[in-house]
């Protein structure tokens, strides 16, 4: 389904709308927020009609709350997207906030060569609630998504838009369920910060090379799992994801700077996994910083058997690169190399 509801101009921007709290209604016999569809987007914020852009609604039918958004969801707007290349100057993708991070870190991996700006945003209160703040977030994504400087779009990354700050995609996690800030990126810098002005940090903007053609990945493997330590985790429980079968990855996530427990029957485990074939990815649980393993005794057997650093990567960024790299039939020893190597701007190469 595709509406147009202004009049064509020179800017275009197609907005594609796949759930979410922003266009939630309160559903009266369940008393919950359900998806509902957006039809009439210029209806709920008729201040879309004074940008004078071209604007393009695209809507999943049925719209779905991110919870439920899977890798398939992903290639669904990776091949909308790569279809819809050539024809618009940016797009702005309206998401749930839940899985709003793996869906960026996702797409900014599938997305080869793109170019274009991919602004993902969504809202904490519905766009029909009198406080809701999807209104600002949408009209700023779609300011963001459609602005030029000499000709080129200003923000050619996978992002997200977010009470007044844009942050690349992979670099993002949700944060806070209640307020507005819902997201942060704690080892990057924002790209912009939307004030009486939007002002953009154009240094920290991944310009790429405009010559190559725009290609997607669309192969993904979910062979992973994500093994979160804590203080008494028990042998059985590590034993069931180490030995499930056909498991290719983990994500461990670690305390601080990549530590774990040391124990023998832990390590023991971890090191079979790895003589299986099954890659180890160390990312740590703490909101920033980046893992460096080796620097204290509890992360030294780690590097000695095989586990990789994740260095600064988010656990949604090293998932859903995982799930691309796996699915890419290269050597082991390759996907190890592009896993250390930034792709799409999601880690800081150690120097
Ligand atoms: N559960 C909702 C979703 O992720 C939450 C939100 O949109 O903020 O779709």
């Amino acid at each position: 389904m595709q509406k147009k509801f202004l009049n064509s101009k020179e800017i275009s921007v197609l907005i594609v709308y796949t759930g979410g709290t922003i266009g939630m209604i309160n559903d009266p016999v369940m008393g919950s927020y359900r998806p509902v569809n957006f039809k009439n987007l210029s209806k709920k914020v008729p201040d879309l009609k004074s940008f004078g852009y071209k604007l393009d609604t695209i809507s999943f039918e049925p719209p779905i709350d991110s919870s439920n958004m899977k890798p398939d969801s992903w290639i669904k707007i990776a091949k909308l997207l790569k279809k819809k290349h050539s024809l618009y100057d940016g797009f702005v993708i309206l998401h749930g906030t839940d899985t709003m991070a793996y869906t960026a870190s996702a797409l900014s991996f599938m997305l080869q060569n793109f170019n274009k700006p991919v602004i993902l945003t969504g809202s904490q209160l519905p766009i029909e609630t009198l406080r809701t703040d999807g209104k600002e977030n949408l009209i700023t994504a779609i300011e963001i998504a459609a602005s030029k400087r000499k000709g080129q779009a200003k923000v050619p990354e996978v992002c997200i838009y977010f009470e007044n700050k844009l942050f690349r995609g992979n670099r993002t996690t949700k944060r806070n369920a209640t307020f507005f800030d819902a997201f942060e990126s704690p080892n990057y810098v924002y790209l912009a910060k939307a004030g009486i002005k939007i002002k953009y940090n154009y240094k920290a903007i991944k310009y790429h090379d405009y010559s190559k053609i725009p290609f997607i990945n669309t192969n993904l493997n979910t062979n992973i799992a994500i093994l979160k330590v804590f203080p008494g985790i028990n042998e059985n429980v590590v034993k069931a994801i180490t030995e499930t079968k056909k498991l290719e990855a983990i994500v461990l996530e670690t305390f601080g700077s990549g530590n774990c427990i040391t124990d023998d029957w832990f390590i023991n485990l971890l090191s079979k996994a790895i003589d299986k074939g099954i890659i180890i990815l160390n990312i740590t649980q703490c909101l920033g910083g980046t893992v460096s393993q080796g620097k204290y005794t509890t992360s030294v057997l780690l590097k000695k058997i095989g586990v990789i650093s994740g260095y600064d990567m988010t656990t949604e960024a090293a998932v859903t690169k995982l799930m691309l790299l796996l699915e890419l039939n290269l050597p082991k020893k390759e996907i190890i190399y592009y896993i250390n190597k930034s792709i799409a701007g999601e880690l800081t190469e150690p120097d």
